[in-house]
């Protein structure tokens, strides 16, 4: 016997459609790639995205064939995503910071049909074109008057969409249909694809929707600056629509005065973006005296939000900052440190604590902790272990089936980090598992030092890496590129982690080199540092 309720598959398309019923007159915002400002309405994205249906269709694109984008966050990249996914093709995200050999490999691997894309990125197709054999066709996102011949063979998006029809029937197909793909930035071997499924994007929307999650709602006005090819802007080029927010994309511009004034000039209440972004827009307020009018909210993840961060906002601009963690494999949201009754009861110098932790897990996340042997170990806020996750929109396998098993025997994915989980739930990174340093058959936290390290006047970046020692298996070692025109001793460095760090964790050398490699999502390379001290030997 089963329950007695209609039958309607969660399928994404009815997001917009629901965003062009209800909130058609509700705004979408645009700098666009060729500079000005641009303004359209969830009832025009919707009609054009049915248009992309059929440019799609028109093309010879199918129900399961993969359609990618290399584009920034607009409002013409929106109606593609919705174009694609309505007729259940799979909207596969590039991710432009990535090298171009990772591009061909991707792309083949996922065997993309078509790609959309900015004027910005025709360099580097014209650049791999001729490597990508399954791609038929390349449309570019402007009009006729600023279509180029630089990409020979490349279509116009808007003389497509023009000619187009707008009607279109969408969905008609089982919630588990692939929806999404995205590959993982591919620090260990080759990126692996992660894909969605309308349901899993479904409900993550729901659950991002929650007041203790992203918490938007119909009179906020949104600014996604995390691209839609990061881990899918996090989820909000659906929450928003979902709820009728208006959405401000910031396009190719993401310095701290482009942020700015698209900030005050749309009134925007809340954003979401990387630590590197808000660190940018909070020099450029400094350096100009500028203020934040109508900001109230901003999410920050992808790597710890520094303390200095979360308290400017706070204590120089009233806005406040909640802290979240998840990956490309959790779509991505997997947990965020919205306090709970006990945390918000305390004073604000505590609560602080807390809100730089990367939080705990909203419905549809489960989380535990286990040691090397799988054993689950205690939520005791400092026993640190391998962070497994279980979720109805967490990966179950990679695709194409690359890597295998990846779930455990319960069915909890293997995030990779290293955490701690507290009496609150309140989980908290302590690093990587491939970058832990294993000392002595005890672990020490490569980021808690190089964080500490980073804060030294002098330094520009730090960072430590484990390596090899006879008796200990394994030590740490700083790598640190100073301030341009500094100068400093090991001992310097070496005083300021003391007091500050376990004695057995200080590092047994300090190097000083001059360039500390980032990887595509603008976290620290450790693979490439690993190589590079390959013949380092502790002195
Ligand atoms: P994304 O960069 O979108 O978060 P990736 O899949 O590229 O997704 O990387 C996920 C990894 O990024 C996580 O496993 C974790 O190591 C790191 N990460 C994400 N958010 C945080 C955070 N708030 N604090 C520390 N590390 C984070």
């Amino acid at each position: 016997m089963q329950g007695r309720m209609q039958d309607w598959p969660l399928t994404v398309d009815r997001i917009i459609d629901h965003a062009k019923s209800w909130h058609g007159g509700r705004e979408i915002v645009t700098r666009s790639v060729e500079g000005p400002i641009v303004r359209t309405t969830y009832a025009e994205v919707h009609g054009r995205a049915k248009r992309v249906s059929n440019v799609l269709r028109n093309l010879g694109v199918q129900q399961g064939d993969r359609v990618a984008t290399l584009a920034w966050n607009t409002a013409r990249h929106i109606e593609a995503w919705y174009g694609i996914m309505g007729i259940g093709a799979v909207c596969h995200t590039l991710n432009p910071r990535l090298f171009s050999e990772q591009l061909v490999y991707i792309i083949n691997h996922a065997e993309d049909r078509v790609i959309f894309t900015d004027l910005t990125f025709l360099p580097v197709l014209n650049q791999i074109r001729d490597q990508i054999p399954t791609v038929k066709q390349i449309i570019v996102f402007t009009d006729a008057a600023h279509m180029t011949a630089e990409l020979p063979g490349a279509l116009c998006y808007e003389t497509l969409v023009g000619e187009a029809s707008d009607q279109c029937a969408w969905g008609g197909f089982d919630e588990s249909t692939p929806a999404g793909l995205c590959y993982t930035s591919g620090t260990t071997g080759n990126p692996k694809g992660v894909q969605y499924s309308h349901r899993s994007n479904f409900l993550h929307t729901l659950v991002t929707m929650g007041a203790d999650v992203l918490g938007i709602g119909a009179r906020d006005t949104v600014l996604p600056v995390v691209p839609m090819f990061h881990a899918n802007a996090w989820g909000v080029a659906f929450s928003a629509p979902a709820v009728g927010a208006k959405l401000v994309m910031p396009g190719q511009k993401l310095d701290g005065a482009s942020i700015h004034e698209l900030l005050e000039t749309e009134q925007v209440t809340f954003s979401a973006a990387v630590p590197t972004v808000w660190q940018m827009l909070l020099q450029h307020l400094e350096a100009t005296n500028g203020k934040l009018s109508s900001l109230k909210r901003v999410v920050i993840g992808g790597s710890a939000v520094p303390e200095s961060i979360v308290r400017r906002f706070r204590d120089d601009y009233g806005v406040d900052v909640t802290h979240a963690w998840g990956m490309t494999e959790t779509s991505p949201l997997g947990t965020q440190a919205t306090p709970n009754a006990a945390i918000a009861a305390m004073s604000e110098e505590d609560q602080l604590r807390f809100k730089l932790k990367q939080g705990r897990p909203p419905l549809g996340i489960d989380l535990k902790l286990v040691n090397d042997n799988g054993e689950r170990l205690p939520h005791d806020g400092s026993t640190f272990g391998k962070l497994m996750v279980k979720g109805p929109f967490v990966v179950g396998e990679y695709f194409r089936g690359d890597g295998g098993e990846i779930l455990d025997g319960e069915g909890y994915f293997d995030t990779g980090d290293v955490a701690t989980l507290d009496e609150h739930g309140f989980m908290q990174i302590t690093d990587r598992s491939k970058d832990v340093i294993k000392s002595g058959g005890e672990w020490i936290s490569s980021i808690e030092i190089e964080n500490i390290a980073a804060g030294h006047p002098k330094a520009e970046l730090a960072a430590v890496i484990g390596v090899f020692h006879p008796k200990w298996d394994e030590r740490p070692l700083l790598l640190v590129k100073l301030k341009s025109g500094e100068t400093a001793t090991k001992e310097e460095f070496l005083k300021f982690l003391e007091g500050k760090i376990a004695k057995w964790w200080m590092p047994d050398d300090v190097v000083f080199v001059d360039d500390i490699p980032l990887g595509a999502t603008g976290k620290i390379d450790k693979k490439l540092i690993r190589q590079r001290m390959a013949d380092y030997k502790l002195p």
